[in-house]
């Protein structure tokens, strides 16, 4: 399958838009998936279709056009309106979907016309895929705002295979049920010919759900690595591939002078004291406002800690026109304020927070020389930040604090000290037990955690993936 031409279709398009003072410039975005995706999208002369995530106002079709010269792939835009954007979007996935799949739901809102433009949006993908697609492509849909384009798809008479990769959790069936359109959904999802899951157990709860709402699905064989679902006279392959991260970007990023000398100059005004580090976007997912309060009480419970450690925060906007994001942002304002105020002193803060996005040298600089990194999110598909702190930790002496609630616990729970956010007084421990973690522990779990990033990167993962479709593995 690695010599297919690979059609990716995902919310958005893999770029980021800016206009300045030279002009429009429109460049392939920063994450993991593109940099892994790029070699073999130019090699098989692949094509990714997506929502260009810009106003009218920008000269789109130039831009894609310099962006396939310059990439050598080619990018079609799925144009989506205010109003699309407003429903689809903001609406059921970011307000259904998203809360629901991370186990809260105390946030979802269903809406009638949420779900009804969701479908009618899956259905313009769908519309869009069916205009490229020609008899041998790979096609691969990714993640949670498009999951039902491939039923689209099929009602449009596409025959060829369908790979779907779910970046988010997949909740338990019990929660799944409450979504008032569980069965539309679940049948649209096996309308793909093979699904792919983060985690064993997102797996297991697609299994579980799949079987337990579609009662003439059947599990045909469990392996390691995938499961068989039979419905009708189609098979449906169900695995799960945890995504990771270029490893040799962050590392060698990290050794690099630039960052050195950031880290230096970081650690040059934090004399005698070990930076927690802790990054996220702003969302209610992260479990950051339980994480102020456990470093709280970690400072209440270990005097010590006092003016000898300092937890960095850094929080990167993100849909901050949604009240329930922008109430968070509030609350940890105030957190912060009042941490501060109860312990600081003219010397020495103990929550350095800041709302931001970080220049590329100042994150890794961050990883670097942060003693500690605080990941606790409450529930996470996979946690990049995670992996990303140890591949740029080349000292070796990071210690990483995880909650047992993020796919990357699966694989890094071993060498991490692992806690339930929800447990305030587990995860003050945790941070005082990484506080006086010996050098040479620190070196021997963090060296373990290196080893295994490397290895299962985020190229491992495409590979995987994309050859589980025709193997065995
Ligand atoms: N990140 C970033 N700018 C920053 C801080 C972080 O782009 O200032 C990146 C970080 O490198 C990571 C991503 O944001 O790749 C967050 O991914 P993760 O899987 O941890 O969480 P998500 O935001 O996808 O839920």
């Amino acid at each position: 399958s690695l010599s297919k031409r690979l059609l990716i279709i995902s919310n958005r398009l893999p770029t980021v838009i800016a206009q300045n003072e030279d002009g429009w410039s429109m460049k392939p975005g920063s994450g993991g998936l593109v940099t892994a995706l790029a070699p073999i999208m130019r090699k098989n002369h692949g094509v990714w279709i997506g929502w260009p995530g810009c106003g009218d106002d920008a000269p789109l079709d130039k831009l894609l056009r310099e962006f396939k010269d310059q990439q050598g792939y080619q990018l079609v835009p799925v144009p989506l309106s205010e109003e699309e954007v407003e429903l689809y979007y903001r609406g059921f996935s970011n307000a259904a979907i998203w809360p629901m799949f991370h186990d809260l739901l105390g946030f979802c809102r269903f809406e009638l016309p949420h779900w009804q433009a969701y479908n009618a949006v899956n259905q313009k993908f769908a519309a869009a895929i069916a205009e490229q697609a020609v008899p041998d492509d790979f096609v691969w849909v990714h993640d949670y705002q498009l999951m039902l384009v491939g039923a689209h798809l099929r009602d449009m008479g596409q025959q060829d295979r369908l790979a779907f990769f779910l970046h988010i959790p997949f909740p338990s069936p019990d929660l799944f049920r409450r979504l008032p359109w569980k069965i539309e959904l679940i049948k649209g999802l096996l309308a793909y010919d093979q699904l792919g899951f983060q985690t064993l157990r997102d797996r297991r709860n697609f299994v579980q759900t799949a079987t337990l709402l579609v009662p003439e699905v059947e599990v045909v064989s469990r392996k390691r690595h995938h499961t068989l679902l039979q419905w009708g006279d189609r098979i449906i392959k169900v695995g799960h591939y945890p995504i990771s991260i270029d490893f040799t970007e962050f590392d060698q990023g990290a050794r690099s002078h630039e960052v050195e000398d950031a880290a230096w100059y970081l650690h040059e005004n934090l004399r005698g004291r070990q930076l927690v580090l802790g990054v996220d976007r702003l969302d209610y997912t992260k479990g950051i406002p339980e994480r102020f309060l456990a470093f709280e009480r970690a400072l209440e419970k270990y005097p010590e800690l006092i003016g000898r450690i300092s937890l960095l925060q850094v929080v990167v906007p993100s849909r901050t026109l949604v009240p329930d994001y922008a109430n968070l942002k509030e609350q940890l304002d105030q957190l912060a304020g009042r941490i501060n105020a109860r312990f600081g002193k003219p010397e020495w803060l103990p929550i350095l927070y800041v709302f931001r996005c970080l220049e590329r040298v100042q994150l890794l600089a961050r990883y670097r020389t942060s003693e500690i990194a605080l990941i606790t999110p409450l529930r996470d598909g996979m946690n990049l930040v995670a992996k990303e702190y140890c591949a740029s930790s080349v000292e070796n002496n990071g210690v990483l604090i995880l909650s047992e609630f993020a796919g990357a616990a699966d694989q890094l729970g071993k060498h991490a000290l692992l806690v339930n956010p929800y447990d305030t007084d587990g995860t003050a421990d945790a941070i005082y037990q990484a506080f006086t973690m010996e050098p040479e522990e620190r070196r021997q779990h963090m060296m373990h955690l290196r080893s295994d990033i490397r290895r299962n990167d985020v190229h491992r993962w495409l590979r995987r993936f994309v050859e589980s479709a025709d193997g065995d593995n």
